[in-house]
């Protein structure tokens, strides 16, 4: 099978804005990992499997050979200034952008929305956090007995245009909850505590079982954060597995649940994705950072999944470099897996066609509705 071509283009359905302009080396090197100090004296952050892909996809982009040196790299990306982010988006190759607009970086020169499907060529939809617009109608002043219609209401207005919902539930507090939707009396009580305490970082338990379930209220695909992320998260308790309940719960209402970057519990996901007809896997985040294991990883997501269930993303968030990373990664992978399964005698050039097309963009159009073309 030959790669993958230019003109396929991806619908990436779960990414985040970008800093368009120059970054000094460790700026650039912490919004290249999951990490969130430093690297230690000798150490560099880019020198690990998704340092090693920002060289190989991205150098040529900027003129240089791939796997140019990180400091020759950066320089050159210093001198195409704004333009260096715009050149690395567009050679992503996207059709459309679903963008998670609940997290943000304080730079000046962040681009979000219309302007980075701009920048990209791209169609852009929003994803909309359940966390952050609790902690809006938080910030903006409610009663505790307030809290829950004011959040429907709220999520109802932020949804009006979106293509799906996003729950940092494995961030704050972990899979391993009660699955049923709350009464109006707990989650009442539970905001008078939140709110009492000064509405910190959204944590409790009952809130974020009635922002999932609000959710599901909207009809959307939910997108759930599943899998590694950065070191806030308690790794064992990201095993989208936990949740069984919750989907058996939510089956009947016809949402869809997307588990995203799942890895290393891609294989649990990709069982759920094969028994549960509303659960479907993203690949995004770990394509990236697995770098020259892409191949192999994706392979292990193909495993039990349909592939009529399986998504692509990047995840990229903060650096440009992600949105080529990630797509990049995938083309190469996907290609590899497929050409492997065609020589094996797997399965025919025309299957393996249908399933690229359908996991790089149809699977993804045909989810969240979208209008893209
Ligand atoms: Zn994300």
């Amino acid at each position: 099978m030959e790669e993958l071509p230019a003109g396929l283009r991806l619908v990436d359905g779960h990414c985040h804005g970008v800093v368009a302009g120059p970054l000094t080396e460790d700026a650039f090197a912490l919004l290249a990992t999951e990490a969130s100090t430093p690297a230690p004296p000798g150490a560099s952050h880019l020198d690990g499997p998704l340092g090693l892909a920002i060289r190989r996809w991205c150098a040529p982009v900027l003129g240089l050979p791939a796997h140019a040196p990180v400091a020759e790299y950066l320089a050159r990306r210093t001198e195409f200034g704004a333009d260096a982010a715009r050149r690395l988006l567009r050679a992503a190759g996207l059709a459309a952008l679903f963008v998670d607009t609940g997290i943000r970086l304080p730079a000046a020169d962040w681009l979000d929305g219309d302007e980075l499907g701009a920048a990209a060529g791209a169609r852009v939809a929003e994803v909309v956090r359940l966390e952050a617009v609790a902690e809006r109608v938080a910030a903006a002043g409610v009663a505790a007995a307030d809290f829950a219609p004011a959040f429907a209401e709220a999520l109802g207005a932020a949804t009006r245009t979106a293509v799906a919902v996003k729950s940092v539930l494995a961030y704050r507090h972990g899979f391993a909850i009660d699955p049923s939707r709350p009464s109006r009396q707990a989650v009442t009580d539970a905001a008078g505590e939140w709110l009492r305490g000064g509405a910190p970082r959204l944590t409790d338990a009952v809130l974020l079982r009635y922002l999932l379930w609000c959710g599901v209220d909207t009809g959307l695909p939910i997108q759930l954060h599943t899998g590694f992320g950065d070191r806030s998260l308690a790794l064992p308790r990201a095993d989208p597995s936990l949740l069984r309940d919750w989907y058996e719960l939510v089956e009947p209402s016809g949402v869809s649940v997307v588990l995203l970057h799942c890895y290393p519990y891609h294989r649990q996901a990709g069982w759920l994705a094969h028994v549960y007809p509303h659960v479907y896997v993203d690949v995004g985040l770990t394509l990236g950072h697995v770098g020259a294991q892409a191949a192999p990883v994706l392979a292990e997501f193909l495993e039990l999944a349909p592939f009529t269930k399986v998504l692509y993303s990047s995840d990229a968030y903060g650096l440009p470099e992600l949105y080529l990373v990630g797509a990049a990664q995938f083309r190469r992978a996907l290609t590899h897996v497929l050409s492997d399964w065609i020589v094996a005698g797997a399965l025919t050039a025309a299957n393996a066609d249908r399933i690229a097309y359908g996991v790089a963009a149809d699977n993804a159009r045909r989810l969240y509705r979208a209008p893209v073309t």
